[in-house]
C-alpha cells in the first residue's frame, strides 16, 4: 500500500495505490492488435511493463471524492490497497461523499461491492457519464457470464443513486469532468483547479509508457480504437501546451508527471 499526498492550491489530493499487477512481456505485446508483437517488445526495450493502479482521492472544501474504487476484495493478490490508503488518511469508505467512476472496467469498479453485493461506499453519491452507464448496461445485458449478470443486477438496483454528468460539469468546487471517450464510450477524467494550480487525471488514456511515442497503437481493451487514438492525440497535446501536471491510472506509482514533446513525439516525464 502506497499513498502520495499533494496539494493543488487549496484542494488536498492523494494518489492511493490499489496494487500493482505483474505484467509479463508476452501478454503486453499481444495487447496491441494493429502492431506486430516484436515491435511492441522492441518499444518496451529493457524496461518493465507498467501495471500500477493509481486512484485519485480529492478533498475539496470538505467534499471527499474518490475516482474509481479499484478491485477491492476481488482482484489478483496484492490488490485492495485503496481501503488501506483511506485508512492511513484516517478515513473509512463511509466518509467518501462522491465516488466518480471513470469507466466500468473491472480494475476500476470491482471494489464497488462487498462479496454480498452491498455498496461499500454506502454514503456516497455515484457519478459517471451517461454514455458509460448505457454502454455497460447493454454489454452486460447481452452477456450470459455470471459476473456480468451480477454486475447488471447490482448496478441497476443502485440506479437512483447515480448522477450522470457531462464534460465541463463541476462535481465539487474546482473539480470538473473531462471527456476522454474512446477507451470506453463514457471514459472520463477529472480536472482539479485551485489557486492557479492544476492536476489533470487522464485515467486510461494510455496504459504503457511506450505508448507516448506510439499514440496510434490500438489497445485491445479500447471500445473504439480510432476515437481512442484521436482522444490520446488531443489530450496529450493539451497536456504539453498547458504544461499541466498529469495523472495516469496505470503508469508506475504515483503515475504523476508532465508530458513534453520533441520532434513531434510525446515524452513522459515522471514527477521526481
Ligand atoms: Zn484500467
Amino acid at each position: 500500500m502506497s499513498v502520495h499526498q499533494l496539494s493543488i492550491g487549496d484542494i488536498k489530493c492523494a494518489v492511493l495505490q490499489e496494487g500493482a499487477a505483474f505484467m509479463d512481456r508476452d501478454s503486453v505485446s499481444a495487447r496491441y492488435p494493429n502492431v506486430d508483437p516484436p515491435d511492441v517488445a522492441a518499444a518496451l526495450g529493457d524496461s518493465e511493463p507498467s501495471g500500477s493502479l493509481n486512484l485519485l482521492f480529492i478533498n475539496s472544501g470538505g467534499t471527499r471524492i474518490l475516482a474509481d474504487v479499484g478491485f477491492g476484495e476481488f482482484g489478483p493478490s496484492g490488490m485492495g490497497g485503496t481501503l488501506q490508503g483511506l485508512d492511513s488518511l484516517g478515513l473509512s469508505p463511509t466518509d467518501v461523499d462522491i465516488v466518480f467512476l471513470t469507466h466500468f472496467h473491472a480494475d476500476h469498479i470491482a471494489g464497488f461491492f462487498t462479496p454480498e453485493g452491498e455498496a461499500i461506499y454506502s454514503n456516497a453519491v455515484f457519478v459517471t457519464m451517461q454514455a458509460e452507464w448505457d454502454e455497460w448496461m447493454s454489454r452486460w445485458a447481452s452477456s450470459s457470464a455470471e459476473a456480468d449478470q451480477q454486475n447488471l443486477a447490482r448496478f441497476k438496483a443502485l440506479r437512483q443513486r447515480f448522477r450522470f454528468v457531462k464534460a465541463g460539469d463541476e462535481i465539487a468546487p474546482g473539480v470538473s469532468v473531462v471527456d476522454l471517450q474512446g477507451h470506453t464510450h463514457g471514459h472520463a477524467g477529472l480536472l482539479v483547479e485551485s489557486g492557479g494550480e492544476r492536476l489533470l487525471h487522464v485515467v486510461d488514456l494510455l496504459h504503457q509508457h511506450f505508448q507516448f511515442a506510439n499514440i496510434d497503437w490500438h489497445f485491445s481493451f479500447d471500445t473504439d480504437s480510432e476515437i481512442a487514438v484521436q482522444t490520446r492525440r488531443r489530450i496529450l497535446q493539451h497536456c504539453v501546451d498547458e504544461e499541466i501536471l498529469t495523472l495516469f491510472y496505470h503508469l508506475d506509482f504515483p503515475g504523476l508527471g508532465k508530458v513534453t514533446q520533441e520532434d513531434g513525439t510525446f515524452i513522459w516525464n515522471p514527477a521526481g
